[in-house]
């Protein structure tokens, strides 16, 4: 953890603390990563790529692993998009839903309120209590939908 200040680790602790988790360096690591990467969805491969610039990395195995106890913490999200690996996310953003580039596997996040409330007013028309929902739309995005132009 050559990297990180004394002060980033002990923010990294506490949000381990407050999932339920003791900290462990590859729990650290792996978290670290994910909470300075730009991109907020990630799948084990690129967290693994981030891990592998420490000068202690841990191996993809680990990298696993660790993301199985996050996601089971309620730390992490993991959404499994069609035809593609998992990519965990933090879980610490407001509720948004998924789009999905099928070419290069970007992820736009969006949120809708007629969406929203749509998907409220036909879960209510079933007399349907609406706890949770995904919704992930699959397509192009404009850099693949113009190079296949
Ligand atoms: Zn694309
Ligand atoms: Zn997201």
């Amino acid at each position: 953890m050559t990297a990180t200040s004394e002060e980033k680790t002990e923010g990294l602790t506490d949000d381990l603390h407050k999932a339920g988790l003791k900290t462990t360096l590859p729990r650290l690591k792996v978290l670290a990563v994910m909470e300075a990467s730009a991109t907020r969805h990630m799948s084990a491969e690129d967290v693994y790529r981030e891990v592998l610039k420490d000068s202690d990395p841990v191996g993809l195995a680990t990298v696993y692993r660790v993301l199985a106890q996050f996601v089971e913490a309620g730390l992490v999200v993991r959404h499994q998009f069609e035809g593609d690996k998992s990519v965990f996310e933090l879980n610490d953003a407001a509720h948004h839903d998924h789009m999905v580039c099928m070419k290069c596997g970007l992820v736009i996040e969006f949120v809708n309120r007629e969406i929203e409330s749509l998907q409220q007013k036909v879960a209510e028309s079933h007399e349907f209590d609406l706890q949770d929902h995904s919704l992930t739309l699959y397509g192009l995005c404009s850099n693949c939908s113009e190079s296949s132009r």
